[in-house]
């Protein structure tokens, strides 16, 4: 008999494959700003941009930086990195992201198949999502995500991000849920697992690259189509 009558699933990482999709929209700034001429390739560009992006991301994580800041300062210090002061650069690169970034398409493997067959079997599909409200309908529009979300919960609409509990109370008072009947799954331990434990739902790993494959002790999938299995299991 199956328990699990509702799933709670983040995006990024998850379903929606972040890394190759914000590459891919990097490389295309990086061309178009000819950055060639100041930093030796895109690798090396890349590389920096994603240490800085990370450290700002932790702080706007904690409340201590807004949106704007972030988007910003992202790109403003990673520019200042290879010595460029470039307000019309920066702009360029903070706006061009934004825009470029969610037009990207590219989803984990067996991501609307199995989506699909939840679907069949009438299980709502309710994304809750620490990103952005603006870019995750984009993102979920132009993946071929739409037909199969049901509810998208945006950390900003409920005023806490994941691991905060209070997140993910409202996703199961909104979508009428129970904890002991609902699971989470995600990329990121800390914010969907060990978020959705603190009230009671079962949370789920999403590790496609085995990071965590020595803690025996987590529920994990490395690839979307395990999921139908998970709804057989009692927890
Ligand atoms: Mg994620």
């Amino acid at each position: 008999m199956q328990k699990i009558k509702t799933i709670f699933i983040d995006l990024d990482r998850t379903l929606w494959d972040f890394e190759s999709n914000s590459k891919e929209a990097l490389l295309e700034l990086f061309e178009v700003y000819q950055l060639k001429n100041f930093v030796k390739d895109f690798a090396t560009f890349h590389q920096k941009y994603r240490q800085i992006n990370a450290v700002l991301w932790e702080l706007y994580g904690k409340g201590k930086i807004t949106k704007d800041l972030l988007r910003r300062k992202r790109f403003e210090d990673t520019l200042f990195h290879f010595g460029i002061v470039s307000p019309e650069i920066t702009s360029g690169l903070t706006e061009g992201y934004v825009q470029l970034s969610p037009q990207k398409t590219n989803l984990f493997p067996n991501t609307l198949s199995s989506l699909a067959n939840l679907k069949k079997i009438g299980l709502p599909i309710i994304i809750v999502t620490n990103g952005f409200r603006e870019v995750q309908e984009i993102k979920i529009d132009r993946s071929g995500l739409a037909p199969f979300v049901d509810v998208l919960l945006c950390s900003e609409d409920v005023g806490y991000n994941k691991p905060d509990p209070n997140i993910f109370l409202e996703a199961l008072q909104m979508s009428n849920s129970k904890a002991n009947t609902s699971i989470m799954v995600g990329d990121d331990f800390q914010a969907d697992v060990l978020g959705a434990e603190k009230v009671g739902i079962h949370g789920v790993l999403f590790d496609p690259n085995h990071h965590y494959s020595h803690r025996k002790e987590i529920s994990k999938i490395s690839d979307l189509s395990e999921l139908e299995k998970l709804l057989l299991f009692n927890y």
